[in-house]
């Protein structure tokens, strides 16, 4: 009976802490503290020009450096932290940290933009505009150096959500649609909505093969993206290949680990241009070696 019992007990702490994330499990209760506990991390992936590579931007990727589970990755948390409630707080943290970060990064580099994920449930709160409009005054980053990714899920059918990204948008902040290609996609609501960036999810560029029909749906894509006069950015690239067939298809610019894994902000940094101030001290004192 006893073994029986401990069997249970058991069986019911992993479904409640494996697969569960339950809202009252111990990873709920310490993502709770984690902002506040300065436990968030942010990685910056480089964001290239096509077709020669040249660094046009960086997006900000969350961790949590987990005291005990070490560091992990959002998919591990951040659904969590939209059921529990805990994502506006994560959110503006995200914000603060890479705008503080890119303020400081654009003074050697004037057009850095900086790509912010939003959650849906962060444009559900009617403050979110002010927020970031706030965030920006205080650390000094550019409006027009900022692109705030949504999911076409955040916005399609959401007049509230759009509303936002419109005072957003007249703000000079430009819109990202993340992942495109696999929500509803559609197409009227695209030409109607503030949004300037399309980013072609990773899963089409996988698919890019050299054939006509493995990139149709990134050449479909792409083409919607220059009749609409969008920017247009291709995620997960992972080999030349494709970065050459993604150039052919006139996509503007690429991410991926061809070109960079998400990088610490000292590692992004070697990534831009030496400033007047280094350029001058290796000018007296010599390169560094
Ligand atoms: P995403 O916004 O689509 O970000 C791109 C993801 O693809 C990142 O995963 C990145 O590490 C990964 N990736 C980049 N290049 C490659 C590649 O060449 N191959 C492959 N296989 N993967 C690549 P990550 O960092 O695990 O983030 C996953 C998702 O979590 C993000 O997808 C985004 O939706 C969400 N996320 C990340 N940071 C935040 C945040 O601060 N706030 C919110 N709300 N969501 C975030
Ligand atoms: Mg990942
Ligand atoms: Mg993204
Ligand atoms: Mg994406």
């Amino acid at each position: 009976l006893r073994q029986a019992e401990e069997q249970a007990a058991g069986r019911a702490a992993w479904v409640c802490y494996e697969p569960g994330m339950a809202a009252g499990s111990p990873l709920a209760e310490q993502l709770r503290r984690a902002v506040a506990e300065g436990q968030l991390r942010l990685l910056y992936q480089p964001i290239v020009a096509l077709p020669d590579g040249a660094l046009a931007g960086a997006e900000a990727l969350v961790r949590w450096a987990h005291p005990e589970r070490g560091l992990l990755e959002p998919d591990a948390f951040v659904p969590l932290a939209e059921r529990i409630g805990v994502i506006g707080e994560l959110g503006r943290w995200v914000l603060h940290e890479a705008s503080t970060q890119a303020a400081r990064w654009q003074k050697r580099m004037p057009a850095l933009q900086l790509n912010v994920n939003v959650s849906p449930r962060q444009l559900d709160d009617e403050g979110f505009a002010g927020q970031v409009l706030g965030i920006l005054e205080r650390t000094g980053f550019f409006p027009g150096n900022l692109v705030l990714e949504v999911t076409e899920g955040a916005v399609i059918g959401e007049p509230a959500s759009v509303a936002q990204l419109a005072v957003l948008s007249n703000a000079g902040i430009r819109i990202a649609l993340d992942d495109f290609g696999t929500g509803y996609s559609s197409l009227r609501y695209l030409a109607r909505l503030p949004v300037d960036v399309l980013k072609l999810d990773r899963g089409f560029v996988a698919e890019l093969d050299g054939t006509s029909r493995g990139g149709a749906v990134a050449q479909a894509v792409l083409r919607l993206g220059q009749i609409l006069h969008l920017d247009t950015v291709a995620e997960g690239v992972e080999s030349e290949a494709q970065a050459r067939e993604l150039t052919l298809l006139g996509c503007h610019k690429a991410q991926g680990y061809f070109y960079a894994r998400p990088l610490p902000p000292s590692d992004l940094e070697r990534w831009l241009p030496v400033d007047d101030l280094s350029r001058y001290e290796a000018e007296i004192w010599g390169p560094e070696v």
